[in-house]
C-alpha cells in the first residue's frame, strides 16, 4: 500500500506543472509598466498555452488584479476568441526556465487617476502538457488547465493621468467581408430571438446544458444577458488579419466594434456550433454594458463541463451564451 502511495505520488508530480510568477517593478518612471516571470519549478519541460497571458504579445490581456484605494480598476484592454489552439501558441519551458515579458498596464487597466496603485498577476493557465515533444494537435478536449497563478504584489505610483493607448485602429472590411457580415449580423438577429424564446422558458434540459442546474438568481442572468444582446442596437464591425483567432472586442467599448480576424471568415454562417452568428453573440456577450462576460473556457465540452463543475462561471461565460443560442438555430 505504501509502495503504491509512493508510485502514485511520483507519477501524479512528473505529471503536474509548478510554476513561480514574480513581478518587478519596472524603472521607466511615471508610468505603470511592470516586469512578469515565469519560472517552470519543476523537473519536466512544460510547455504553457499563451492565451488570454501576457504570453500572447499580439494581445493584451486581463491578468493583473490592479486596484486603487483598495477597489478594482477597471480593464480596457482586448478579450479574444481563439481558434486551435496551435503549436505557436504554446511556450516551452525547461527546468528552471524562465521567461520574462514587460507589460504596460497603463494601456490595459483605467491608470486616470494619479496616485498608488496595489498590483499583482493573477491568472489561470488554460492549458499546460508536460512534454517536450509536442504533438501537432492539441484538442481542447483534453486541456489540463493550471489554476491560480499568484505573484506577488507590487505598488505603483503615478504623478500623472496615464491615458490608454486605446483600442486598435478598427481596420476596413473588403466588399466581401461586409457582404459576409451582413448575412452573418441577420443570422445573428434570429439566432438571439430564438434564445430569447429558449431562456424564458427557465429550467429546462438546454438550460441545464449550458448554463449547469438552474437557480431563480441564475437564471434571471441568462435572461437579462440574452435580452440585452437582443435589445442592442449599437455594433460596429472591424476586420483584422490575425490568424488562429475568430473575434476580439474591448469591453469596455461604448461603440460595440467587433474585430473579425481569420477564423471568422472560414467558419459557417449559421448552423452548428463556433459559426459566424454565434460568434457575434459570443462578442456581444463580453461588452460590459451589456452582459460583461468572460472568457473562463472555450470549446464545446468545455463550456458543457464548466456548466456541471461551476454553473456560476458557465453564466459568465462567453461560449455558453453562443453555444446555446446556436443550437435554436
Ligand atoms: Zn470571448
Amino acid at each position: 500500500m505504501y509502495l503504491l502511495l509512493v508510485l502514485f505520488f511520483i507519477l501524479f508530480s512528473l505529471g503536474s506543472a509548478e510554476l513561480r510568477a514574480t513581478l518587478y517593478q519596472n524603472p521607466e518612471a511615471g508610468l505603470a509598466t511592470v516586469t512578469l516571470e515565469l519560472v517552470n519549478t519543476a523537473p519536466k519541460t512544460v510547455a504553457l498555452l499563451r492565451w488570454n497571458l501576457p504570453l500572447d504579445n499580439r494581445f493584451g490581456s486581463n491578468s493583473f488584479l490592479v486596484r486603487f484605494n483598495g477597489l478594482p480598476v477597471t480593464y480596457l484592454g482586448p478579450v479574444v476568441k481563439y481558434d486551435g489552439p496551435f503549436l505557436n501558441d504554446y511556450v516551452l519551458l525547461e527546468p528552471n526556465g524562465a521567461i520574462t515579458v514587460d507589460v504596460s498596464l497603463e494601456d490595459l487597466y483605467d491608470f486616470s487617476l494619479p496616485g498608488k496603485y496595489d498590483v499583482l498577476f493573477e491568472a489561470d493557465i488554460m492549458d499546460y502538457i508536460v512534454s517536450q515533444n509536442l504533438e501537432s494537435s492539441f484538442p481542447r478536449e483534453t486541456f489540463t488547465p493550471y489554476l491560480g497563478v499568484v505573484s506577488n504584489s507590487l505598488q505603483i505610483t503615478t504623478h500623472d493621468s496615464l491615458a490608454p493607448k486605446g483600442m486598435k485602429a478598427p481596420y476596413p472590411c473588403s466588399s466581401q467581408e461586409t457582404s459576409q457580415l451582413n448575412s452573418a449580423a441577420t443570422s445573428q438577429k434570429s439566432m438571439i430571438n430564438y434564445a430569447l424564446t429558449a431562456i424564458n422558458q427557465g429550467d429546462s434540459a438546454v438550460y441545464k446544458e449550458w448554463f449547469g442546474a438552474y437557480t431563480t438568481a441564475r437564471g434571471t442572468t441568462t435572461a437579462e444577458c440574452i435580452s440585452a444582446i437582443t435589445d442592442n442596437s449599437v455594433v460596429k464591425y472591424a476586420c483584422d488579419d490575425q490568424p488562429g483567432v475568430y473575434a476580439y472586442v474591448y469591453p469596455a467599448d461604448t461603440t460595440h466594434t467587433i474585430y473579425c480576424c481569420e477564423a471568422f471568415w472560414t467558419a459557417p454562417n449559421a448552423g452548428g456550433f463556433d459559426t459566424k452568428a454565434g460568434t457575434l453573440i459570443h462578442e456581444l456577450s463580453h461588452f460590459s454594458n451589456i452582459c460583461g462576460t468572460n472568457d473562463w473556457v472555450y470549446g464545446v465540452n468545455g463550456a458543457r463541463n464548466l456548466a456541471i463543475s461551476n454553473p456560476s462561471r458557465a453564466v459568465a461565460n462567453a461560449d455558453n451564451y453562443e453555444y446555446f443560442s446556436e443550437v435554436q438555430w
